[in-house]
């Protein structure tokens, strides 16, 4: 009996929400009704989320939506009890279509074979699919994603999906009705936007999705399945002829020039076509949610197609979310090296994993979004930390705070991993930057500026983020370089206040250190009041306007003394950073 409760109306929602309501209606539930958790599980019903990429290359963040999309939705959909799974398969039976630049140009001999069976170049990892399954798993771990892995090429060559390619090849005429309904003859990169990143662009020409031109010519040209060459291994074959009655394939291979005779029956040798092996497992996994890049959802493409030919299994499509590009900035020279797009490896090594869920989770699946590398990562980290304060409260429980909620915690991993002080990375990464210190000095420095912690260890996973940022990813004109000898020139063209200015500091700084502990507050009075003393105020009068101004003049001279510039980190930060010894050298001689 089905009981009917609204959610309460303070109950936040938002995309996952709405998603994971779509994969239960898909399941035969009804999202709203309290008890569908209960009868799900009776009836051993498992809501399926299923995600699938094709281990081509490096894993880069524009596929981290395909995992974090299902993630998420299995998520919420465990959050409310409903037995869910997350199936992801891993398309190792595609085809190598091309090396990559950087790559030995010899592995060229390998296109046309699974990914499966091209080996590792780099010889760390089993095959070339492995070497790029590897550090993505590893992210995940780190994300707190669990997921349910299959790999299509086991799946195929175990002759799991026989009676479904038969039925492909039984019904060839069908599916061909229905592909050539939908064919364009606009290729997919028409349909990218003009925002897309240069990188993913080239993906998207690259994709599978508009795998649909015929190899060869005759009434073989469209047939369902290709063969792997028995030979060689490659899917550079010709179909010769096709027995409806012993279902033997007869083909000849363009690269090793062998011919052989395969029968689908009882030889798993190949795999369907894209368009045909995408809602044949929609059928076979029983799928009742699962996302797509922008490439499987235009007109003609894959999804739309697959739509139809589903039926032809006598299954029906997932509910499905298109979900928009992810671009890059702020990388500067640094990935150049590396040749390539940043993975969800390397964004784990500036971004706590709740802070890097948490763009994906925020944003909704069709909105585009921008991983910034650059002075973005603290104004990031600013905002997440504005929000833990406001989740702290639960009067102010809103989608915002769902979002936080969802990046931080996951069903299999509890709460991630945040550090148990929290200081605004912009502090960490400005004392990193100053003193090109330990973790133990930058601690101690954290202390001193007044956010209390017992070792190191409070400070992380944060700590080492801002010091790997700082080092690797800002650029060495934005660095702040501490100059190792005064700048005589400048000290001695100075003007008789300015002289003032840095005798006053040089007797006041003293008083912020009581044995060799400084004094933030104090080291802060002195910056400010240094000026004040010079137009015969006290150090903690207020200042007046022309003390407002000697006051910018004074940090911009500091500036140039210290670090040879004509901003840095906040001074008080700075001259705490550097100590009284290293201030004082540096200012002296005027
Ligand atoms: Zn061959």
């Amino acid at each position: 009996m089905a009981r009917r409760t609204d959610s309460p109306a303070t109950e936040p929602t938002d995309w996952v929400t709405r998603a994971a309501d779509d994969a239960v209606r898909h399941a035969g539930g009804d999202p709203r009704d309290a008890g569908v958790a209960a009868a799900f599980a009776e009836a051993g019903t498992v809501v399926t989320c299923a995600s699938g990429i094709s281990p081509s290359g490096p894993i880069h963040l524009g596929n981290l939506r395909e995992f974090l999309t299902v993630h998420l939705v299995v998520e919420e959909l465990r959050r409310r009890g409903v037995p869910t799974r997350h199936l992801h398969s891993w398309d190792d039976f595609d085809r190598f279509r091309k090396v990559p630049a950087g790559v030995d140009p010899s592995w060229a001999t390998h296109v046309g074979r699974p990914l499966s069976a091209v080996p590792d170049p780099w010889e760390c990892h089993a095959s070339w699919a492995e070497h790029f399954k590897a550090p993505l798993r590893a992210a995940l771990a780190e994300m707190g994603c669990t997921m349910e892995e299959v790999d299509q090429t086991e799946r195929y060559t175990a002759g799991a999906y026989t009676d479904q390619v038969l039925h492909a090849i039984e019904r060839r005429d069908a599916i061909e009705a229905v592909l050539a309904r939908h064919r364009t003859k606009k290729p997919v990169a028409d349909d990218v936007p003009a925002d897309v990143p240069a990188e993913e662009a080239a993906v998207l020409e690259d994709s599978v999705a508009q795998d649909d031109e015929p190899t060869q010519g005759g009434d073989l040209a469209r047939f369902p399945y290709k063969p792997f060459c028995r030979t060689c291994g490659r899917d550079t074959v010709t179909l010769t002829s096709y027995d409806d009655a012993t279902t033997d394939l007869a083909y000849t291979c363009d690269s090793c020039g062998d011919s052989h005779v395969t029968n689908v029956r009882t030889q798993p040798e190949g795999k369907l076509v894209w368009k045909v092996d995408w809602p044949m497992r929609w059928s076979v996994e029983g799928v009742d949610f699962e996302p797509g890049g922008v490439d499987h959802a235009s007109p003609g493409s894959s999804y739309t197609v697959g739509k139809e030919i589903v039926k032809l299994y006598g299954g029906r499509a997932p509910s499905f979310v298109g979900y928009s590009f992810v671009g890059v900035a702020g990388m500067a020279k640094m990935s150049s090296s590396k040749g390539g797009v940043p993975t969800a490896a390397d964004a784990l090594r500036v971004l706590e994993a709740p802070v890097l869920r948490w763009l994906y989770a925020r944003r909704q699946p069709k909105q585009a979004f921008t991983v910034d590398f650059g002075p973005e990562v603290v104004r990031l980290y600013d905002e997440w930390d504005a929000l833990g304060r406001k989740a702290a409260d639960p009067a102010k429980r809103d989608a915002q705070v769902l979002a936080f909620e969802r990046a931080s915690a996951t069903s299999s991993a509890g709460t991630l991993p945040t550090p148990p002080v929290v200081v605004p990375f912009r502090t960490l990464s400005s004392i990193a930057d100053v003193t090109a210190g330990s973790a133990d000095q930058i601690s101690r420095l954290v202390g001193d500026l007044g956010h209390e912690h017992s070792s190191v260890a409070d400070l992380e996973p944060r700590l080492s983020r801002a010091i790997t940022w700082t080092h690797e990813f800002v650029p060495a004109e934005d660095r702040t370089t501490v100059r190792t000898t005064p700048d005589r020139e400048l000290l001695a063209g100075l003007g008789d206040l300015e002289r003032q200015w840095l005798h006053l500091f040089l007797e006041h700084l003293p008083s912020a250190w009581t044995d060799g502990s400084p004094d933030l507050d104090r080291v802060t009075t002195v910056v400010y009041g240094v000026p004040k003393l010079a137009r015969g105020l006290g150090l903690d009068d207020q200042p007046t306007d022309e003390v407002k101004a000697d006051q910018k003049a004074f940090f911009r001279l500091l500036y140039r003394l210290l670090v040879g510039a004509e901003r840095g980190p906040r001074l008080p930060t700075l001259v705490l950073a550097l100590g009284p010894e290293t201030v004082s050298s540096l200012v002296q001689g005027a």
